[in-house]
């Protein structure tokens, strides 16, 4: 008995090593693999968003529209005839800039409207798991909206949610959005009526622009930045402005007051926005990234 044991248990011991050994080496290459698939498509994502700012190619951005509550009919068809107004309204602003390039080079395309029964997640908390939570929250309400919408999420360079909300009697209007800066998905929300489809369509582009890495240009209590801000900070006499900047969001109508723009014909596109975006040619463009924008002020 005691010459067999040994034999036996180092024959147990063996193959409990040897498939010890294998288990752990498949494990590894699994691991190995979800990484390098992982690392292979953040790469590759990085790149690609990159490439949404270079300007060789038209982006195209998907407009998806959620109604949310008794919404004007009327207003939600004229909102998604008015996209193709915003879109003209940009290609204008990007000859301002770039005269030889090809139009639209920001291509916009409704879908929707989708209806919903609850707001998308609230605006990003600061901490990283509120972060990473809204992130997945985020994530779960607008694949639901994609897919009823059917919206093709890869093909596009980027998507803004817009949220139509009827307006509550005695409140003012509101519209707010909130975007991953330099990421792909942006959320808008409106108060909509025949008065509001533009302003919708304003913060849509706001947001968008957030996602191609514009900045706001407003001070903490909403008050535009002067002269980032401003749509022609050149003209003489300085006020009142022919539009709204489109990170700023209001006119500057003199120096002590500025309104929100009835219509998209009042979008413009700043310099210091088309210099973070990169619709400026590269030597500006490069003096900016090194400034900081007190000093910016200066051009
Ligand atoms: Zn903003």
């Amino acid at each position: 008995m005691h010459a067999s044991e040994p034999t036996e248990c180092g024959n147990i011991v063996h193959w409990s090593m040897h498939r010890g050994a294998w288990f752990y080496r498949l494990r590894v290459t699994l691991l190995g693999s979800v990484l390098v698939a992982v690392c292979a498509w953040a790469c590759f994502d990085v790149m690609d968003r990159r490439a949404r700012t270079e300007w060789n190619a038209p982006i195209t951005v998907g407009v998806v529209v959620m109604r949310l509550g008794d919404v004007s009919p009327e207003a939600l068809v004229r909102l998604t005839e008015r996209v193709r107004v915003l879109e003209r309204r940009l290609s204008m602003e990007l000859r301002r800039y770039r005269p030889e390039a090809q139009q639209p080079m920001i291509r916009l395309v409704p879908y929707g409207p989708v209806e919903v029964t609850e707001p998308p997640p609230d605006v990003p908390g600061t901490t990283l798991w509120e972060r990473l939570v809204h992130t997945v929250e985020l994530f779960q309400y607008t694949s639901a909206v994609d897919r009823a919408a059917g919206v093709p999420t890869l093909a596009l360079d980027s998507r803004i949610y817009l949220l139509a909300e009827p307006p509550r009697s005695g409140f003012d209007y509101s519209v707010e959005g909130y975007s991953e800066a330099g990421g792909r998905v942006g959320v808008a929300r409106v108060s909509l009526d025949a008065t509001t489809v533009d302003l919708g369509l304003f913060v849509v582009a706001h947001e968008l622009f957030h996602t191609l890495g514009a900045s706001d240009k407003y001070d903490e209590h909403g008050r535009t930045r002067i002269p980032e801000g401003l749509a022609e900070p050149d003209r003489v006499p300085l006020f009142p402005q022919p539009g709204a900047e489109i990170m700023a969001r209001n006119r500057v109508v003199d120096a002590t007051r500025e309104i929100a723009p009835d219509s998209l014909e009042e979008l413009y596109v700043g310099r210091w926005t088309a210099r973070e975006i990169g619709w400026l040619t590269a030597p500006v463009r490069q003096r900016t990234e090194s400034a900081p924008i007190a000093d910016a002020t200066r051009y």
